[in-house]
């Protein structure tokens, strides 16, 4: 029988999680993500976001697999974030 191609697939596992958390923390500093914020727009609800109130948002939840990377985070308000959780669409 064929080996399940998935069985040691890294994503979603708790070292993936935890690298990608740590590489979102260094992400958040970014002079990149740190300009983005100045004037940005929660991306599932569009209010106005500034450096205090915005909070990064993974489009692929790390917990699905998804990576800490420029093409995968967008700025989001609290309130969408948190009904978000790991659901990769509201
Ligand atoms: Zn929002």
């Amino acid at each position: 029988m064929a080996r399940r191609e998935d069985d040691n697939f890294d994503s979603g596992s708790d070292a993936h999680v935890a690298r990608e958390r740590a590489a979102a923390r260094e992400l958040r500093t970014s002079r990149w993500w740190q300009s983005l914020i100045q004037n940005a727009m929660c991306q599932y609800c569009g209010v106005a976001l500034d450096a205090k109130t915005a909070t990064m948002d993974h489009v692929l939840p790390v917990s699905r697999g998804g990576r800490s990377t420029k093409g995968n985070v967008v700025p989001s308000c609290k309130p969408c974030n948190t009904a978000k959780r790991d659901q990769s669409i509201l």
